[in-house]
């Protein structure tokens, strides 16, 4: 990382042509990867990346160039190369930096460098053997571990100096069950920006039963019901269904391009007065968590939805200003290579009064939903369908079978609007998220108690 006085110089290279704001963005990445297939560690991956970005705004216009490379002349040449859109003979003078310091810190008890990967690689082969001893129905297992460390640096022409560092491990663990010619595959993770003490006493081989229990179980499954039902979706990860139909609805850029259902809509009801929905980049240890964005303005918890009200927006600087509401810090980037655009943290239903065992006993019918696989979103008018990795019956108030082979059809407006009943037992996901927007990826977090949509269309064959 860099000298104050070094990136001031960068800041006054990039607007000696004028302009109205001038950024650098550093970053220093690592990255460490090993899989297990067919009881073997098959590949270990490891990469080092580092780099600087330097963006120039100009009015409307955004000039922008980056190098892979942490040299000095590497970055006044990024500065040359993004002022090129300006061309006013008056430069602009450039504030002091100010380091502003983070506003927490995540508990980071055992680093991950501090472990040899061959203490990582036992992880896998732990979760491997417990998942194989589940049942002679298991045919496969996949185990992966990842890790990742990036430090970023971001300086910016209003005088802004700060410094993150943000981190990831995860474990995930797949197997697939064969039986008479069925095969069912379930998965199970665990992860954070945490130390390994995440995977501390039997959470590998917990991770691998769990695991194997449910492909097995999935084996004696029904097909699915077809028709419009209740869906009662389960506490945690189950929130990945509002990350992809709502939340990507509410992010500035989408508001201001008027690509989404939500458009327009400020101050409106969009949801029963149960439903709270946040944004919430401060939560320590999770995955989708910064202490900064990589715009260098302060993590926050953003309300989105207060009691079935619109009250906010996820926004980076430029979609905050179009649409003139503060920035809630949710600029984010994939890397130094890209520009920083609106993007989710923590998407999170905050926790309600009812009980999970009440909606369910509530429920005469209906579908209830564990874990949700890939899916589509149709962004302007906001229909989308996502696959059931994990489901079950509910009859006459309990859950029954095991379903395959559910979808979920609606729209974005609807499955916010329909949510009916949310218990108490709020719980984030395991930490294995990732989003993808625009081409880049970044690491994000969900979290929701067990709750219920009035009516889906539950798409299947039975
Ligand atoms: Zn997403």
């Amino acid at each position: 990382m860099f000298e104050p006085e070094l990136l001031r110089r960068v800041l006054a290279t990039a607007l000696e042509r004028g302009g109205d704001f001038a950024e650098v963005y550093v970053e220093d990445s690592h990255a460490l990867g090993i899989s297990l297939d067919d009881d073997k560690i098959e590949r270990v991956s490891a990469g080092h990346d580092r780099g600087v970005g330097v963006r120039v705004v100009v009015g409307e216009a955004t000039g922008y160039a980056y190098a892979d490379d942490l040299s000095e002349t590497q970055l006044l040449e990024a500065a040359r190369a993004a002022r090129a859109i300006a061309s006013s003979a008056v430069p602009v003078t450039v504030a002091d930096l100010r380091r502003i310091p983070p506003g927490y810190e995540h508990q980071i008890r055992i680093a991950p460098e501090s472990a040899s990967e061959r203490e990582k690689a036992e992880l896998l082969r732990r979760s491997n053997a417990a998942a194989r001893a589940a049942g002679p129905e298991v045919r496969q297992v996949s185990v992966r571990y990842g890790e990742a460390r990036q430090r970023v640096q971001i300086a910016n022409s209003e005088g802004l100096l700060v410094e993150d560092e943000r981190r990831a491990v995860q474990l995930n663990v797949g197997v697939t069950a064969l039986r008479d010619g069925r095969l069912q595959t379930a998965n199970r993770a665990r992860g954070g920006q945490t130390g390994l003490e995440v995977f501390a006493g039997e959470v590998p081989e917990a991770l691998g039963r769990e695991a194997a229990r449910v492909a097995i179980e999935l084996l004696d499954a029904v097909p699915a019901p077809a028709g419009r039902m209740p869906v009662v979706i389960t506490n945690g990860w189950g929130a990945v269904l509002f990350h992809e139909a709502v939340g990507h609805g509410l992010e500035a850029d989408h508001i201001v391009h008027q690509s989404s259902v939500y458009a327009g809509r400020l101050g409106q009801q969009v949801a029963n007065p149960a439903v709270t929905l946040v944004d919430d980049a401060t939560i320590r240890n999770h995955r989708g968590s910064y202490r900064f964005d990589d715009e260098g303005t302060p993590a926050q918890r953003t309300v989105l939805v207060d009691a079935g009200t619109l009250v906010g927006f996820m926004s980076d600087r430029k979609s905050a200003a179009k649409l003139g509401m503060p920035c809630s810090g949710n600029g984010r980037r994939q890397s130094f290579q890209h520009l920083p655009v609106p993007r989710m943290s923590n998407l999170c239903i905050e926790p309600g009064h009812a009980t999970r065992e009440a909606i369910i006993a509530d429920t005469p019918r209906g579908l209830y939903v564990v874990s949700i696989g890939g899916g589509m979103v149709e962004p302007a008018r906001g229909e989308f369908v996502f696959s059931v990795t994990e489901a079950y019956l509910i009859e006459q108030g309990r859950i029954g079978r095991p379903v395959r082979g559910a979808t979920l059809a609606g729209d974005s407006f609807r499955v916010l609007a329909d949510i009916d009943a949310v218990a108490d037992d709020f719980a984030l996901d395991p930490g294995m998220g990732n989003c993808g927007k625009l081409g880049q990826w970044v690491p994000v977090g969900v979290g929701q108690p067990t709750l219920r949509v009035r009516e889906m269309l539950v798409g299947g064959t039975g």
